[in-house]
């Protein structure tokens, strides 16, 4: 018998790529979601429902087992962590990098670095591993703003043309990770209902290769 699975989803911009490549797997939310106020939705396997959710919050709703599988960006889990998870796929969706910025031209100043960021664990660790001492200065948006107002020297953001880098007179320096989306699963859940979710592990994997142009090979 199928168990019921709820699988988080980020909302935003992973979401638009996220909910065709569901659909290409055979699960489809039964309303709207993007007109929708609700944050749950039934989906076309009766079993399973989705919840929209940040992507901040995917990694911990799908730790503590509330929900069973999620849909989360690479950078997200690299931030708040992946411990208790299982990481079997990547979306090959929603592609981007983790990079460190400053402003274009200049060259890192010497001693203590300013840098702001939403992604502190990330910067961190990027600037530890280099023997870089930094002040980190916590954000919750428009990175790029930081430098300009010398609020700080450098930034970690997410860039994908780097058009927005450039309009506000910066420049990508070092590529911390390469990020897409990927799926996570909640380790306990991955024994307790194993079948239902090997499932759909296996959907979501023959949908991405099909658009790889792979073939899925049988048995
Ligand atoms: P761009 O100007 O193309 O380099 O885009 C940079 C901005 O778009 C960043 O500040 C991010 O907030 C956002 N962005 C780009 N790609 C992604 C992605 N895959 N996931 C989340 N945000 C993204």
């Amino acid at each position: 018998m199928d168990q019921p699975i709820t699988i988080a989803l980020t909302k935003g911009r992973i979401l638009k790529e996220t909910l065709p490549l569901l659909a290409e797997a055979g699960i489809e939310p039964l309303e709207d979601i993007s007109s929708s106020r609700k944050l749950i939705f039934p989906t076309t396997m009766p079993h399973v429902q989705m919840v929209v959710i940040r992507g901040t919050d995917v990694p911990t709703y799908v730790k503590l087992g509330s929900a069973d599988l999620g849909i989360a960006g690479k950078d997200m889990l690299l931030e708040f962590g992946a411990e208790d998870m299982y990481e079997p796929l990547d979306l090959d969706i929603a592609r981007c990098k983790l990079m460190t910025a400053g402003r274009a031209g200049e060259a890192m100043p010497e001693g203590r670095v300013r840098v702001a960021t939403k992604f502190v664990n990330v910067a961190r660790r990027h600037f530890a591993e280099r023997g870089v001492q930094v002040e980190l200065i916590k954000l919750y948006g428009a990175m790029e703003l930081a430098p300009l107002m010398d609020l700080a020297d450098m930034i970690v953001d997410i860039v994908d043309t780097g058009n927005t880098l450039r309009a506000n007179g910066m420049e990508p320096r070092e590529l911390i990770a390469s990020v897409s989306s990927r799926l996570v699963v909640n380790k306990a859940a991955m024994k307790r209902k194993h079948s239902s979710i090997q499932e759909i592990v296996d959907k979501l994997s023959a949908a991405v290769l099909a658009r790889q142009g792979g073939e899925v090979a049988n048995g």
